[in-house]
């Protein structure tokens, strides 16, 4: 019988030997995502860095460490409470954002994780994030902060680490978008969160 650790193996194969879209030609690792696999909360960013792509952990490198810094003040831990994962899989060379084929291809795996680890919350970091679930009249200056809806569940855009080490001045949005986060995994899955900030 199908089970959902077997599911979610055969979904961690089929993206590790994935040649959809040539990106497979230039990867040193396809990243599946990491954290907790029964997570209510699931950020999803753009594709990989070198770091990540070199060592296959999802926002490791200096962005990682900002958002680190972020789900720290959040009490949210990587391991608990969070899966962390990309749009696309393999890093598009030089850092490039990824082309619409490359999101196209990609984006299926995305919907089966979603459909397997079943979060109530979606957080998209940044414009290619938010633009690939929400369509393509999206635009994440006008859209952060405001709740709307993946099918049935609850997505959060807000900006990319990446884009608050470019320009601090967004640090202050991006945490208020983080604050709305925990009122509302407070809500619907653990009243008692702690968090010092809210
Ligand atoms: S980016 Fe996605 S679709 Fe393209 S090869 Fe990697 S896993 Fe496959």
């Amino acid at each position: 019988m199908e089970t959902m650790d077997s599911r979610i193996e055969v979904l961690r194969a089929d993206i590790q030997q994935c040649r959809k879209c040539s990106l497979y030609e230039t990867r040193h690792h396809a990243l599946v995502g990491n954290g907790a696999e029964n997570a209510r909360i699931m950020l999803i960013g753009e594709a990989p860095g070198a770091e990540e792509d070199q060592q296959g952990i999802v926002f490791i490198g200096k962005a990682g460490q900002m958002l680190d810094k972020i789900l720290m003040a959040c009490n949210f831990s990587r391991d608990k409470h969070l899966f962390i994962t990309n749009i696309v899989r393999c890093r598009p060379p030089g850092n490039r954002p990824p082309k619409d084929e490359e999101i196209a291809a990609c984006l299926p795996y995305l919907e089966r994780q979603i459909e397997l680890i079943n979060p109530s919350i979606l957080i998209t970091l940044g414009a290619t994030a938010l633009r690939s679930l929400a369509g393509g009249t999206s635009r994440i200056t006008r859209d952060r902060g405001k709740w709307q809806y993946y099918g049935t569940r609850l997505m959060m855009p807000t900006y990319h680490p990446a884009a608050l080490l470019r320009n601090p001045g967004l640090k202050k949005e991006t945490w208020e978008d983080f604050k709305e986060v925990i009122r509302k995994y407070r809500e619907m899955a653990d009243p008692g969160h702690p968090c010092n900030y809210v």
